[in-house]
Formats: C-alpha cells, sequence, structure tokens
C-alpha cells in the first residue's frame, strides 16, 4: 500500500480537536483576538513570564472571583494609588487596609485575606521576587500555588497562563456549560477532567490557550447563559443542545 510519508508521522485529529477548534475559529470570528489578560495594553506586553505586570495579573486572578472587571479594575486603581503593586508593599499593608482599598472588588474581606494568602507566601518563599516565583515548570509551580489557602484552580491556571505565560488551559464555568451543551463532556466532568480533555486535544500553543479561554468567557458571557441565545451565537452552527446540562457551578 502506498504511505505518505508526511502525513503517516502526524498525530491523528480526533473529532473532538476538530470540534475544538471550529469553536474557536468561530467565536474569534466574532469577537476578535481578546488580548487577555484583560489589563492595560503596556502592562500586557510585558506580562508574560514574569514581566512587570505580571503581579497585577495575579492580584487581578484573585479579585476577580464572583465580580466583574470594572470592578477589579476600580479596586487595582486603589492599589495602584497607593503605591501597594509590589510584593513588599502588599506584604506591609495590614489586611483591613487592604480589605479597604479592594472595596470595590466585592468581598472584600474575603479577598483580602487571600491576597495576603498569596502575599504572604511569595515573600516568604522568593523575597520580593514574582518573576523568580513564576519561572518554574508548570507542575511544581502549579502544585504550590494550590497549597495556598484561597487560591483555588481557576486563580491557579489564570496565573500560570497569563502571568507566568506558561502553558495550563484555564476553565471555568462557561466552559462547562459550553463543552456540556455541545456534547464535548458530560455532567460528571470536573474541573481537571476537562482541563484535560482541552489540552490533549488542542495544539501546544500558548496564544491559543490565551484566547481560547477568553473567547470560552465572550461566548458564555454574550449567549450562551442559563438561558441560552443560540439564534444569535456564533457556535450555532455546530451540534448542541440547549437546554443540556444541571448547573453545577
Ligand atoms: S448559546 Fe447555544 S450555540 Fe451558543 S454556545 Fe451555548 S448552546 Fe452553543
Amino acid at each position: 500500500m502506498k504511505t505518505c510519508t508526511f502525513c503517516c508521522i502526524l498525530p491523528p485529529v480526533s473529532g473532538t480537536s476538530q470540534t475544538l477548534m471550529q469553536m474557536y475559529q468561530a467565536a474569534l470570528a466574532r469577537f476578535g483576538h481578546r488580548d487577555w489578560w484583560p489589563t492595560s495594553a503596556e502592562k500586557n506586553a510585558t506580562a508574560g513570564r514574569g514581566g512587570d505586570g505580571a503581579l497585577e495579573i495575579c492580584v487581578g486572578a484573585i479579585l476577580t472571583q464572583n465580580t466583574n472587571w470594572t470592578n477589579v479594575e476600580r479596586a487595582i486603581a486603589n492599589l495602584k494609588a497607593d503605591g501597594c503593586m509590589s510584593i513588599s508593599a502588599l506584604h506591609a499593608k495590614p489586611q483591613a487596609d487592604l480589605a479597604a482599598m479592594i472595596k470595590p472588588a466585592g468581598y472584600f474581606n474575603v479577598k483580602a485575606k487571600r491576597l495576603k494568602n498569596f502575599i504572604t507566601h511569595v515573600h516568604e518563599t522568593f523575597g520580593d521576587d514574582i518573576k523568580a516565583f513564576l519561572d518554574r515548570p508548570v507542575p511544581a509551580l502549579r502544585a504550590e500555588l494550590l497549597t495556598i489557602n484561597g487560591v483555588g484552580r481557576e486563580t491557579t491556571d489564570s496565573m500560570i497562563l497569563y502571568a507566568a505565560g506558561r502553558l495550563t488551559f484555564v476553565v471555568d464555568a462557561y466552559t462547562y456549560r459550553i463543552l456540556l451543551r455541545h456534547g464535548l463532556i458530560d455532567g460528571d466532568y470536573d474541573y481537571e477532567m476537562i482541563k484535560e480533555l482541552l489540552e490533549s486535544n488542542l495544539p501546544d500553543d500558548i496564544d491559543l490557550y490565551n484566547d481560547f479561554h477568553a473567547q470560552f468567557v465572550a461566548v458564555g458571557k454574550h449567549y450562551c447563559r442559563p438561558k441560552a441565545k443560540c439564534t444569535e451565537c456564533p457556535l450555532e452552527h455546530l451540534p448542541h443542545d440547549s437546554l443540556a446540562g444541571i448547573e453545577k457551578w
């Protein structure tokens, strides 16, 4: 049998891989590249791999839980205005003062404690050097972040992908809902299972991971709400069941 020496050495492309890329391309065509992490362009340029924006991204990843980004921006602006966007300044600041500054982000006492836990951990292990803290292999960094009280899986992966600039997929409730309604997962999938599905079916492309998560958020926010708006959604042409799934996140 005649074989092609080129295509036969390439890994097979699964139906799941094809569907995921179709979803990504359709969302990209609608929303354009999202240029995440959602912070200033100047910070984005230096954010990856522990650049100047890395700490701001880590702080934002903690503050963004259960609130919208506009509120996080107001909290970050307060921290910056007080000269607090450094490990040493955040470490020196009493928790109550932090809570007052991040009030716009909501749940401010809880978030101030989580922020303090993270900052204390970095300070005690790497001093003020957020770049050194982040500049480690993903498994070690991920395992360590997950030991910090109040830093969950989504926050951890956001820090690794957007602040450290390393390959890990960020999963959230939008990701779960969209994949469930498109039949790529069932209701029993947990965070780690969804992450594994995505990472094993997508190329190791940091920009793709970066932007795909942002596209999931855009689709979820605008269309794939608890009551789906499929007729206007960019993924409408792909097989789906808008009534699928019980919200568990
Ligand atoms: S709104 Fe409908 S078409 Fe869009 S992602 Fe959700 S289920 Fe799919």
